[in-house]
């Protein structure tokens, strides 16, 4: 795999902005042949479930989210349930994603905004999403975006390292970045890059030992080489479907290569 042409070099001339727009929208049609099924990675059937996921996935794996809600949403299927939850049993329940109490005091408090400011539906706009405890934009923009179709940018942290590695940006704000990314990309672009670029994160570009050697956009990434280039080693730090390992979700989308990963306790 050869290094990037661009940005790389010593002594080479910095690139234009033109160039780096050029660059990164190659790099997300590169990223689209490559994770064509690239989805959310959270197991939901409904706004709501969506929701809840979400809020559960601070501070945890979106695997161990999912092995979680089954359970959960079993117990608590809409917000009038999980309004009315006794918070010592909804705590047990949502115990294996940590920080539980916390989470427990959001989801109780924003089933109960939902139940009686939004007449138990999850509303579609930014603006009455972030009203909702423990809901910030990064959570609101995930339900957007794929439960309502309204196209949105999702600055988690695997976005933000891939987005600086590739020189999009050089903010740390998510709001920031969200914001200089998405004057780089049409708005249709939007959902399908943030899960592609985290896909990509997750799979090759991990965060202290990228998969260089093995990674189809090397050609394009001015951080080519601070990973493995041997391509027989980084081959082996491949990872989920990549990797021949299962994914993160029990229930993924039909199109998706790989394994769904297991039940809670099963592996
Ligand atoms: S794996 Fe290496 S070459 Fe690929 S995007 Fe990440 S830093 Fe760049």
């Amino acid at each position: 795999m050869k290094p990037a042409k661009s940005g790389a070099k010593p002594g080479a001339k910095p690139e234009s902005r033109l160039a780096m727009v050029r660059r990164a929208r190659r790099i997300n049609r590169e990223l689209a042949e490559l994770y064509p099924y690239a989805h959310p990675e959270l197991d939901f059937r409904n706004p709501f479930e969506l929701l809840v996921a979400t809020v559960l996935s601070a501070q945890t794996t979106d695997l161990r989210v999912n092995q979680t809600t089954p359970a959960l949403f079993a117990a608590y299927p809409t917000p009038e349930d999980m309004a009315a939850a006794v918070p010592e049993e909804l705590e047990e329940l949502i115990r294996p994603t940590g920080f539980f109490r916390a989470k427990t005091k959001s989801l109780i408090g924003l089933s109960a905004a939902l139940r009686d400011r939004f007449g138990g539906e999850v509303p579609g706009r930014l603006a009455d999403l972030v009203t909702l405890p423990g809901v910030g934009r990064k959570t609101a923009n995930v339900v957007l975006g794929n439960a309502f179709g309204v196209p949105g940018i999702t600055v988690d942290t695997h976005f933000g390292r891939l987005v600086r590695r590739w020189k999009w940006t050089e903010q740390e704000d998510p709001e920031k970045v969200e914001a200089e990314i998405a004057a780089i990309f049409p708005k249709s672009e939007w959902t399908m890059l943030s899960h592609r670029v985290v896909f990509h994160g997750r799979r090759i570009c991990h965060a202290r030992k990228p998969a260089c050697g093995a990674c189809p956009i090397a050609p394009l990434c001015p951080a080519y080489g601070e990973g493995e280039t041997d391509p027989e080693k980084a081959r082996k730090l491949l990872k989920y479907e990549m990797g021949g390992q299962p994914g993160q979700r029990l229930s993924p989308p039909a199109d998706y290569p790989g394994k769904p990963a297991p039940a809670l306790g099963a592996g």
